[in-house]
């Protein structure tokens, strides 16, 4: 299995390095032919405005959005998480629309305002650290989601089929139950049909 991190702008080297740590294939996207190479995918943090200069050209939008109806997970943080939402608020913008959440940029305020804080999941017993940059804040969950980790009492990572979104970074922290989740989620995937990988 070989995950793809993509790698337009943002922190995607702290993603390659927990998948280092935890032994796994990876790779770099820059491009939308190189998702056929991956199995999974991660959209690191970042810039959503920065990320959606790139990904509104050449049908790398389309080609993100069609990875769950072949069978390939997606991981968005933060900016990620953004990207994955139904819906954008603060100003709203374009996204992928795959999980059903509501979400708010920068909801935490301005840069000063990022913190680390501790919440819970339901993946293991153990509080979970949660580094927050300049936020989003999920503010409404659909019925098809699932809320996967809280924090303060507000969703803070959600899962709805094959994609799963925090709006902290896993990727900053020694805490890697949320890729070692995601990672199951892309073990756990029905094979591709023949002839299509
Ligand atoms: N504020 C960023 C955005 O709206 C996300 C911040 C992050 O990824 N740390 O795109």
């Amino acid at each position: 299995m070989k995950v793809g991190i993509l790698a337009l702008q943002g922190d995607f080297e702290a993603h390659a390095r927990v998948l280092e740590r935890l032994g796994v294939e990876w790779a770099y996207v820059k491009r939308p032919n190189e998702l056929a190479a991956v199995d999974a995918l991660i959209i690191p943090g970042g810039e959503t405005t920065t990320m959606l200069k790139f990904l509104e050209s050449n049908g790398f939008l389309e080609a993100l959005r069609r990875l769950p109806v072949e069978g390939k997970p997606l991981f968005g943080t933060c900016a990620g998480a953004i990207l994955l939402a139904k819906e954008v608020t603060k100003p709203p913008q374009a996204s992928l629309g795959l999980v059903d959440v509501t979400i708010e940029r920068n909801a935490y305020g301005r840069q000063v305002s990022s913190a680390v804080r501790r919440g819970r999941s339901t993946l293991t017993g153990a509080p979970l650290e949660m580094v927050f940059i300049r936020a989003p804040i999920i503010r409404r969950v659909g019925a098809e989601a699932r809320v996967v980790a809280e924090c303060d009492a507000l969703p803070v990572a959600v899962e709805q089929g094959l994609c799963l979104l925090a709006t902290f970074h896993p990727e900053l922290t020694s805490d890697t139950a949320l890729h070692e989740h995601f990672l199951q989620l892309a073990r756990a995937r029905p094979a591709a049909p023949a002839g299509r990988r």
